[in-house]
């Protein structure tokens, strides 16, 4: 490892995590694990192999290409793709036994005749409409086409599903999403169609209500010790690190620009360390000026841009920083800590964006 940059993962605190949300759901309730994007840049096969051995009920997945690359690991556990899937999927679908999320009938009935082909009934779930506004069925008018679905012979309707784009924020429409999904579940019940799997909620939802849960829950940020909120009280351990170290280190004037565009211009003397991380490693170019550091138990702040490889930042008279000193970019030391929370918020985004983002090139090590 030449260019100093790395990403640590500590699987105890995955542990602590999945732990942390079983209490939470009680032992009626399973849990998806949502490992889509890398395991949110965690690293697919590494996430899902510690997950495996902590009892996870299913695995769901961004892509066919994952949930291939799960198979080719060896995990065993069953598979759903989260996204919508087209038609040319479907041999692969087979092969490696995955299931699919089926949001319209003539999807289904492709499902349907390749499983007739190859004599075999496949498993799918189905996705519900109940206010995302993003893929599956509008809940009202939902039943005739699940009716027509039951009646294809090769397929088994194992589990079914909706989603909730505001349970942290509105509670007056999830409430209303609950509703919505709980009818036509009763409709579907009447004609004796039932699932095995009836799953709703990702992280936030899984927290704030109890009747989202049914009997599988989806979580994924809480997962990886991450809150979508900060109002969520509940104890998460962040499962990565994002390190490197000083590679250049100078003592400067006042009056010295700092990086490109000269945004910054040092007030009095100072120290600057230069630290090998940059936009292109998914390190927001929105930091500029603006995010802070972690060297030497101290927080620093970042001086003039991020650059594509390099972000500069103000030592000050801190005592004993030299060439090599580690960086915290994401992590923690005994007296700070920097959550992926605080990098979106410096950057104004999202912690999701931050750690999927965080380029694949940089090492993952598993501690
Ligand atoms: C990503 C995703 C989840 C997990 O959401 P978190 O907020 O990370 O818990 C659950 N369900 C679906 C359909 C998703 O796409």
């Amino acid at each position: 490892m030449y260019r100093p940059l790395w990403i640590e993962v500590d699987r105890k605190a995955l542990k602590k995590n999945v732990l942390t949300i079983k209490k939470i759901i009680g032992p009626k309730v399973g849990i998806m694990a949502t490992v889509k994007q890398n395991a949110y840049g965690h690293g697919l096969v590494p996430i899902a192999r510690c997950l495996s051995s902590l009892g996870v009920v299913y695995f769901g997945v961004g892509s066919l290409e994952e949930a291939i690359q799960l198979r080719h690991a060896g995990i065993k556990e069953p598979i759903l793709i989260l996204t919508a899937l087209l038609k040319e999927g479907i041999p692969e679908l087979f092969r490696y036994h995955v299931t699919p999320t089926v949001t319209n009938l003539d999807f289904a009935k492709s499902v349907n005749e390749y499983a007739i082909r190859k004599n075999k009934i496949h498993p799918i779930h189905l996705k519900i409409d109940t206010g995302m506004g993003r893929i599956g069925w509008w809940y009202q008018g939902a039943v005739a086409a699940i009716v027509q679905l039951k009646k294809l012979t090769h397929l088994e309707l194992e589990g079914i599903f909706t989603h909730y784009p505001a349970a942290g924020t509105d509670d007056r429409f999830t409430r209303l999403q609950i509703g919505r999904f709980n009818e036509l579940l009763d409709e579907l019940s009447q004609r004796k169609i039932d699932f095995r799997y009836i799953h709703t909620a990702n992280s936030m939802a899984l927290w704030k209500y109890r009747h989202a849960r049914f009997n599988l829950v989806r979580p994924g940020l809480i997962l990886y010790g991450i809150k979508p909120d900060e109002k969520m009280d509940i104890p998460l351990s962040p499962i990565l690190s994002l390190k490197s170290q000083v590679v250049f280190l100078k003592k400067v004037p006042r009056g010295r620009s700092i990086g490109y565009g000269r945004t910054f211009v040092t007030k009095s003397p100072t120290q600057i360390a230069t630290v090998a991380i940059g936009y292109a490693d998914g390190y927001p170019w929105r930091l500029s000026n603006k995010g802070q550091v972690l060297i030497r138990r101290r927080l620093c702040p970042i001086r003039g841009r991020v650059c594509m490889d390099h972000i500069m930042v103000e030592t000050g008279n801190i005592t004993g920083v030299h060439l090599g000193c580690p960086v915290t970019l994401i992590g923690k030391n005994s007296s700070h800590r920097i959550g992926a929370e605080d990098i979106a918020h410096w950057a104004g985004t999202i912690p999701y964006e931050i750690v999927t983002r965080l380029s694949s090139k940089i090492p993952r090590i598993y501690t």
